[in-house]
């Protein structure tokens, strides 16, 4: 290969540097094939940068009765997450911030009452802990907090630190393109960034760019597999308000009331954000009535906290999956080969690594081993970083 070079060839080429194709270009780097990621924006900046980063266990998906041959195995995620967490796992992430070995869950004391007796079940007895006062987050002990907490076994991740581990091995072959010069067909790309042309020849290309999935596929004539979009209208706060609250509220239906996540803003302070149903719900509001759902919310739920000077601020995004039916959210990750093209999503940031390991099982399926051969650098420019939505001032304003 020149130092410039016009064309490469490659095993697999990926589009799309989220989580999901983070977790498998460092997989298939490992197994030895040569791999390319193609990026049109920044490592991370679609869903996964608005991730909250729970590393779900199922919990959820057992409380809204969803429970699937999968559920075992995605059962075992957080552990598979920690494996690495430690250093121990498929992949290294022992460089990974942990924001919180656990995640909590509330029921209000109208509910308490009925969610018991679940909580009770054999299900649900290996994956919760019902904590004493003395146990709980801060948040929930006295002050007139009535109702029941829960230990879930669900640790929660810093995403700026995940996206940095996930990068660092593979950021040579993470490529920055332009949209607009791109075109595809199964076996090869012809791409441009910054007025320059590449050519990769390329056994197998994986579509892992979550929303950007459809747009791929229909620059290739391709109508199936369908996607489908489930927006949110999520709403940070900073403010006066308790650091490290990792918790759901269980409310009237199986889907949390709300889910708390803490983050830092650029200025270290913390930050709340907030998704759960009222992010689901609050899709067809305005920014402004988004944000007062979300303080009447929390004035419900925490009476006691002054959030007279709490900022607040609404963050719209959607969710790319494979279409359903009844357009509910997959049971889990998802991946399918048509013809030289496997179009991928995980459903969930969890299940990123469950996604990466269908994917190598469906390329070997297909006799696409690893071609062997260095995997040369390539004089190209490369992606860079999102930064995460909290840490942007703009959007305070
Ligand atoms: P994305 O993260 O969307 O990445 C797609 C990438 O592809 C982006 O980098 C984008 O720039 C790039 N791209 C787009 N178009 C193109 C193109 N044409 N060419 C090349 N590249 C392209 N899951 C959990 O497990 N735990 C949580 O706590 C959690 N919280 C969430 C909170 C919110 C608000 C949202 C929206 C989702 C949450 N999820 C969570 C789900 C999780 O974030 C997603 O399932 C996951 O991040 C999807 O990853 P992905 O790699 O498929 O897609």
């Amino acid at each position: 290969m020149s130092d410039n070079p016009q064309s490469v060839e490659v095993d697999v080429t990926l589009f799309g540097g989220g989580v999901a194709g983070l977790w498998l270009l460092n997989l298939l780097r490992k197994k030895g094939y040569r791999a390319l990621l193609l990026e049109s924006g920044n490592i991370g900046g679609g869903q996964t940068r608005y991730s909250q980063g729970i590393i779900h266990g199922g919990t959820k998906y057992a409380l809204s009765g969803k429970l699937t041959d999968s559920s075992e195995a995605i059962a075992e995620m957080p552990a598979f997450w920690r494996s690495c967490l430690r250093g121990e796992g498929e992949l290294d992430l022992s460089s990974v911030k942990l924001l919180s070995e656990f995640q909590y869950l509330w029921s209000t004391a109208s509910i308490t009452s009925r969610m018991a007796g679940f909580f009770a079940s054999k299900m649900m007895r290996s994956r919760t802990a019902v904590l004493d006062e003395s146990e709980r987050p801060k948040l929930f002990q006295g002050k007139g907090f009535r109702g029941q907490v829960y230990r879930l076994d669900e640790p929660v991740l810093e995403i700026a630190s995940l996206l940095a581990a996930l990068s660092s091995s593979v950021l040579d072959n993470i490529l920055r393109y332009d949209t607009d010069g791109l075109a595809i067909t199964p076996g090869k790309i012809e791409l441009q960034a910054e007025g320059r042309c590449l050519t990769i020849n390329t056994r197998t290309i994986v579509l892992t760019a979550g929303k950007g999935n459809a747009s791929l596929l229909k620059a290739m004539g391709r109508t199936t597999p369908a996607m489908q979009i489930r927006p949110l209208q999520m709403v940070m706060a900073r403010g006066g308000l308790p650091a490290d609250i990792y918790a759901h509220c269980l409310g009237a239906s199986a889907n949390p009331r709300i889910t708390i996540s803490s983050h830092l803003d650029a200025a270290g302070e913390t930050v709340w954000y907030l998704g759960g149903q009222l992010a689901e719900e609050g899709v067809a509001l305005s920014a402004e009535e988004q944000i007062a759902a979300a303080k009447e919310e929390i004035g419900s739920l925490f009476p006691w906290l002054d959030i007279s000077n709490t900022e607040f601020a609404a963050l719209p995004i959607d969710r790319a999956e494979i279409k359903q039916d009844d357009g509910s959210r997959p049971a889990d990750a998802w991946a399918e080969m048509d013809e030289g093209v496997i179009t991928a999503w995980p459903t969930k940031l969890a299940f990123a690594p469950r996604l990466a390991n269908h994917i190598i099982d469906l390329l070997e399926q297909n006799q696409v081993q690893p071609g062997g051969g260095v995997m040369e650098n390539i004089d190209w420019p490369l992606a860079t970083m999102a930064s995460l939505p909290w840490q942007e001032e703009e959007r305070w304003s």
